[in-house]
């Protein structure tokens, strides 16, 4: 199960948290498309609308009417490549002996069949094959005989994998970020309350005013009537593993995650796209969305830099905005098709020139061979490609659904070979040293295992990038609690 998502929570003082729920899920709607869910809590008891499909499509009037109460927390969920399955719709809730508990989650754990065997032998029943479901069962175990913050914490060091939930116990809503931060999450201030958010571009929405990233390990509980919120760093770790695809590829431009703006990063990553291996062309074009911030720093960094004849940018390439995404369509000649309904060239910007393709990654390399192809007919000299990442050579198991490694063009190719397949003049990607650099961060603070094939995690069957203290799940109560 490869679930990548966008999290809610908010706590307000006294008006109804369905609206600011749902526009915040507009905001993060990029982060899944699947579905979209709604769980918010009156002091009394809880209120749920999950459905299929868009914001827009899943939630009426009505619906945001009965949604009552000043607390609650949301879900968007990313379509998997799989089938589409309603019962791993998000968020989860359950009622149990000790109160009622809704889980939004975005991430993926890796020991989530251990647990779940574990859960099932002491009576928990399952309705889902998800790993949100199990998540929530340890912390109804936890919670009939210990407080909030021991409960969770103990949930903590039995989970394993990549996680940032947002959770509401009654009318307290809490978010908490696995403890190498893998996944974003953050903290809004709004004028009479406090959000919790996958990306800070949420909390814009609804006119707040970002306060900072929620800590790795970090537990974040907000008060229940708006007035602010307390926090426990409940596991502290030496190495952060913090996705850098969230900034290559997956969060919003206008979104600021781990401290440094996303669209800043990309421009950064796309200049130094040019310093390592920038080529001389007519035009430099974006493929559209993700690669125009990367497009733009390398056109930027190619027109200042003193040895190179100059070039001009050319949003060369048309996107069709009302086609869902490529990636999902299930067979290659569907995804091929799929391309050529979303994009086209502008034949001016193209024709008789050469041309230098920006995009973000390649994954199945069907988007690269598709475009390379229609600049050709459109009339293009030379094309050559530019990729603001490293080659993915490796399956993501954090949460992103990127493909399996049979199915990923590096994953057993040379960039030669590569650049054959997809019929580029030339083609070149990033170094992960700039990588890091553009993020700020060591690389031991990353998790680079797609790019790497090695993990942060203890992964079965792969290997790892530091010593990773799994967490043995019948430890379930550490002595310092
Ligand atoms: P592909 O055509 O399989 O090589 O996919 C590459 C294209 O998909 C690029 O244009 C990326 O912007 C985009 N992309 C990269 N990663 C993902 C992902 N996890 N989900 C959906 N699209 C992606």
């Amino acid at each position: 199960m490869h679930e990548k998502c966008g999290v809610v929570g908010i706590s307000l003082e006294d008006r109804s948290a369905a609206r600011p729920l749902y526009y915040s899920l507009y905001a993060l709607q990029h982060r899944g498309q699947e579905s979209a869910g709604i769980v918010t809590h009156d002091g009394f008891q809880q209120h749920s609308h999950v459905e299929m499909g868009l914001v827009g499509d899943a939630f009426d009037q009505t619906d945001l009417e009965q949604l009552n109460g000043p607390q609650g927390i949301g879900h968007v969920r990313y379509p998997t490549s799989g089938s589409v399955d309603n019962s791993c719709a998000q968020p989860f809730s359950v009622s149990f002996k000790s109160g009622s508990l809704g889980l939004s989650h975005n991430g993926n754990l890796v020991n989530t069949e251990e647990l779940r065997d574990q859960l099932a032998e002491q009576g928990h029943a399952f309705t889902s094959d998800g790993d949100t479901e199990v998540i929530a069962h340890d912390l109804a175990r936890n919670l009939l005989e210990e407080d909030l913050i021991r409960a969770v914490k103990h949930t903590m060091a039995r989970i394993h994998g990549s996680y940032a939930l947002t959770i509401m116990h009654d009318d307290t809503v809490m978010g908490v970020r696995d403890p190498q931060g893998n996944r974003p999450l953050c903290i809004g201030e709004l004028d009479d309350g406090y959000v919790l958010a996958s990306e800070s571009a949420a909390i814009d929405t609804l006119d707040g005013e970002l306060v900072r990233d929620v800590k790795p390990g970090e537990l974040v509980v907000l008060h229940d009537d708006g007035s602010g919120y307390d926090t426990y760093q409940l596991v502290k770790t030496e190495n952060t593993a913090h996705c850098f695809f969230e900034h290559v590829y997956f969060a919003r431009p206008d979104s600021v995650i781990d401290e440094e703006l996303v669209y800043e990063v990309r421009r950064e990553l796309g200049r130094k796209l040019w310093d390592e291996n920038g080529i001389d062309s007519d035009v430099v074009m974006p493929v559209p969305d993700s690669g125009r911030s990367f497009a733009s720093g390398y056109a930027e960094a190619a027109n200042e830099d003193p040895n190179a004849e100059g070039v001009e940018f050319a949003e060369g390439l048309m996107k069709n905005r009302y086609v869902g995404r490529t990636f999902i369509m299930p067979t290659q000649s569907e995804r091929e098709r799929a391309v050529r309904m979303k994009l086209n060239p502008i034949k001016s910007t193209v024709e008789g020139k050469t041309v230098t393709l920006i995009d973000d990654s390649i994954v199945r390399g069907t988007t690269s061979t598709q475009l390379v192809e229609l600049m050709r007919d459109a009339g293009a000299e030379e094309v050559h490609v530019r990729i603001g990442a490293p080659p993915i050579i490796a399956p993501c198991y954090m949460g992103i659904d990127m493909a399996s490694r049979e199915e990923l063009i590096a994953a057993d190719q040379s960039i030669e070979e590569i650049c054959e397949e997809i019929q580029a003049d030339s083609l070149s990607y990033l170094s992960i040293d700039s990588v890091a650099e553009a993020l700020s961060e060591s690389r031991t603070d990353l998790c680079l295992g797609c790019v790497t094939g090695e993990y942060p995690y203890d992964i079965d069957g792969e290997a790892t990038d530091r010593d990773v203290d799994r967490p043995g799940i019948d430890t379930a109560t550490p002595a310092d609690d």
